[in-house]
């Protein structure tokens, strides 16, 4: 019996797309994780906190090869990169995958209500800090990962992060954002995030041909909403640093 499916929830989507979910993460913590299935190898965007085995569970769901790709290297992203063989991560952050501290994965928002139950007794979330992912196969703008029958594009958008990029498949119009955008106030007040570049990156989002939007965390949209989140921003509102 495999039980680690009590720890995250797998949803079809269309278009060979499936969300995981950490069931012990609370709602407003968990990333999205998604699971892209190609003909000759599978894409896993975003890994979440990895304080429970994943990579075992989409092994056994697929047989290809898996690369495994974060989009930034905070810590309810990249925490369980360890856990895969490809690991993927954009050059910019390198060192924070193979160097992880608790300041420089943010891991120190983190609080006891943002999990609803702990790994193992005596876990320390106070302390915690993710498991080092020395990225194998860095990645930078215009960086094309292949699947077999699809491909994907990687897009810097700098900001959020140093190193945040997105995932564009330009034949279906999805792109994968991370937390450069989804519905909610966005991060541009971490220690590592510029709100100019953070701008910058936003309207540069704008001019991309979206059908959907994956995002970091939170529901999918399409490109109405996409364009009033991002306005919602410009003008101040959903943001950290100016709220208005
Ligand atoms: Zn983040």
């Amino acid at each position: 019996m495999n039980t680690n499916k009590i720890y995250y929830s797998y949803q079809n989507l269309p278009n060979e797309i499936s969300l995981i979910l950490e069931t012990k993460v609370s709602q407003n913590w968990r990333c999205n994780i998604w699971h892209i299935r190609g003909s000759e190898r599978d894409l896993i965007i975003d890994t979440g906190l990895g304080l429970w085995p994943i990579a075992d569970d989409i092994f056994q769901i697929s047989e290809r090869s898996i690369i495994a790709l974060c989009t930034h290297s905070h810590h309810d992203h990249a925490g369980g990169l360890n856990q895969f063989k490809i690991k993927s991560g954009h050059l910019a952050e390198q060192d924070i995958f193979s160097n992880p501290t608790r300041k420089s994965t943010v891991a120190d928002l983190i609080k006891p209500e943002h999990l609803l139950e702990y790994p193992y007794e005596g876990f320390k979330l106070e302390s915690w800090c993710m498991e080092a992912a020395p990225i194998t196969n860095p990645v930078q703008e215009g960086d094309i990962i292949d699947l077999g029958n699809r491909s994907f594009q990687i897009i810097h958008f700098p900001g959020h992060s140093p190193g945040s990029v997105a995932v564009w498949e330009e034949k279906t119009g999805i792109m994968f954002t991370g937390d450069t955008l989804y519905d909610g106030v966005l991060y541009d007040h971490l220690y590592h995030s510029i709100p100019e570049i953070f701008k910058e990156s936003l309207q540069r989002l704008k001019e991309f041909p979206i059908a959907t939007i994956h995002a970091g965390h939170g529901p999918s949209f399409g490109t109405n909403k996409m364009h009033s989140i991002i306005d919602d921003y410009m003008s101040g509102k959903r943001s950290m640093i100016c709220p208005v």
